[in-house]
Order: C-alpha cells, then structure tokens, then sequence
C-alpha cells in the first residue's frame, strides 16, 4: 500500500504513483515488458486474483515482476515525506528513505516503549500510558506470579512424597541387609581374640552370671530335643536373658540349642548313643524355671574338643532335669 499523497511536500511526478493504490509507489517493482510500476504488496495481492497487468491485462505472474529502474528509485528517495506520527505530536519532515530511520527512533511513536514514572517502574508502549493503573498492572503481575509459586509448590511437594517413600525404601532395604548380616555374624565362628579370651576362663561378667545359676542334674538324657523350633528357642532365650546371660554370648549359645551346630560328640543320633555314657562327666547348669540345661565351655574343660562348644552348650529336654 503505497504512502498517502497528502504527506508530501510539493508535488509528487505521476510516474512515481502506484496504478493500484494512487498513493506514492512503496517498495516499487514493475511488469516485464509494460514497465508498469506498483508497490510491491498491491500488485501481489493483484495477481492473486488475476494473472494479468491492471493497466492493459498484459498476462504477467508474480516471479515476473522486476525490480525497477535506479533513476525511479533515486526519485522516491528524494521526495520529502511528513512522520506518520504527526498527530501524536511529531512535526518532523524527512526525506522517504530515512523515513524508517526516523520512524524507529521518532520519540512520538505511540507504540515506544516508556517506563512508568508513577511508582510500579513497568515499561509500556506510550499509547497505554493514559489507561495504565499502576496497582491493577501490580496485582496482575502478583496473580500470574502466586498462580506460578502455587505451581511450583506442587511439584516440591510432589517431590517431597517421592523423597518420604525413596526412605522408607532405604530403610526397609537397611532392615534386611541388617538381618542378613545378623544372620551371617551367628554363622561364623567366634573370633580368635574371643575365643581366647573365653578359654581362658571367660569374661568377669559371664563368670558372674554362670555364678547364679544352680547345678543341674540329667537324669534322663535321651529326652533332649535335638531340633527346637522356633518357639522354643525364644522361651529359652527370654529365659537366659532374664537370669542376666551377658548379650555377647546370648546369640552363640541359643545357636548352639540346635544339633546343627553341635560338637561332633553330639552331633548325630549314633554319636549320641556311643557317647551316652560320657553325658554324666558334663557339669551343666539349669536354665531358671526350664527343662534345659546350660553347659558352659569354661565349666567342662575336662570333656574334651568333641564334646563341648565355644562359649558353652544350650540342651533342652522334653522332661529328666532336677
Ligand atoms: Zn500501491
Ligand atoms: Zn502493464
Ligand atoms: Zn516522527
Ligand atoms: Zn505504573
């Protein structure tokens, strides 16, 4: 669309006015044989409709049209053009091809944009300034920033619950590799540091504890169950654990309250029944208010390897103990 002949200075030659629009050429290209010349933007739209010259419908199509002559170009330049924002205030006069220079910086331009010297600080295009509130643009900005923080509170709080069950899986994971290696601690055997520290007559505390309890007698050997289960073992445990068993060895001897773990003088049924007679030599304790019987390592030294275990033997009996 070419520019309005009413903001030019003097007059303005014909052949420098689009066929098309009338206004001065913008852009100019031209026909290729007529040499006919419009503004770019009004003969595309043109041809769009029709494939022909708008002057004598010569057939022409938009990949034809050409550039047109410098001389023409040297015209348009020259002529002198008012700002387009005269009636924001601008009186500036320039010459058509600074027109666009002129029209970046032109300080009337109404879309410029000014910073708010009422307090908010905010930069607007100069043709808001008369409608802008600096409290509503405020609360605005506020509502899209609270609307934001709502969202990213969401996503910590998301990230927070993914945090709470990531732990509780550690822990879960913790309690069983504990378990395992509670496990593999009463597998293996007491460390060579304990086991001589125990031979050696044990620690003070265990030769306190083994103090208290009473002498026991075995009247009935073949009542001994040689595999507890389960249940039975924690009455037996709970029981050593309320006569005072030290905690170190509490796990050692309850281990040995099995025929897994047992010596080999005791270890299979048919090594039982050859060694029966020897059971009479073992010097054992009775486990308060059970048919078991305690007999500790430091205690029968007299029996010999095959016979008796580190820290000591757990038997429990079916019946036969006084
Ligand atoms: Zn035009
Ligand atoms: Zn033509
Ligand atoms: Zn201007
Ligand atoms: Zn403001």
């Amino acid at each position: 669309m070419g520019y309005d002949l009413a903001r030019f200075e003097g007059e303005v030659d014909e052949e420098l006015l689009c066929l098309i629009c009338s206004g001065v050429l913008e852009n100019p290209v031209q026909a290729p044989v007529c040499e006919h010349a419009f503004c770019s933007a009004c003969i595309h739209e043109w041809l769009k409709r029709q494939s022909t010259c708008p002057v004598d419908r010569q057939v022409i199509t938009s990949a034809q049209l050409q550039s047109v002559p410098r001389i023409l170009k040297n015209l348009l330049a020259r002529l002198t053009i008012q700002c387009c924002n005269v009636e924001f205030g601008c009186s500036a006069w320039v010459k058509l091809d600074v027109l666009n220079a002129h029209l970046s910086e032109c300080e009337h331009n109404p879309k410029r944009p000014v910073h708010c010297d009422l307090g908010c600080g905010l930069v607007i295009p100069l043709d808001e300034i008369g409608q802008h509130n600096c409290v509503r643009e405020l609360r605005s900005i506020i509502q899209t920033q609270s609307g934001q923080i709502t969202d990213l509170l969401e996503k910590v709080q998301d990230q927070q619950q993914q945090l709470i069950e990531n732990k509780q899986e550690i822990l879960l994971l913790k309690d069983i590799m504990r378990s395992f290696s509670v496990s593999a601690a009463n597998l293996s055997l007491p460390s060579p540091s304990r086991r001589s520290f125990i031979d050696h007559g044990g620690t003070d505390e265990v030769q306190r504890w083994i103090q208290t309890l009473q002498p026991a007698r075995v009247t009935r050997w073949g009542g001994m169950i040689s595999t507890p289960d389960a249940v039975l073992q924690a009455v037996i445990r709970r029981s050593l654990s309320d006569s005072g068993c030290p905690s170190c060895i509490i796990d050692d001897l309850m281990e040995s309250a099995h025929e897994r773990r047992w010596p080999p003088g005791l270890s299979t049924l048919e090594t039982r029944q050859l060694n029966r007679r020897k059971y009479e030599q073992y010097f054992a304790r009775r486990i308060p208010g059970k048919q078991a019987v305690i007999v500790m390592s430091c205690e029968n030294q007299h029996m010999g390897e095959p016979m008796i275990l580190e820290p000591g033997l757990v038997m429990i009996f079916a019946h036969g103990i006084e």
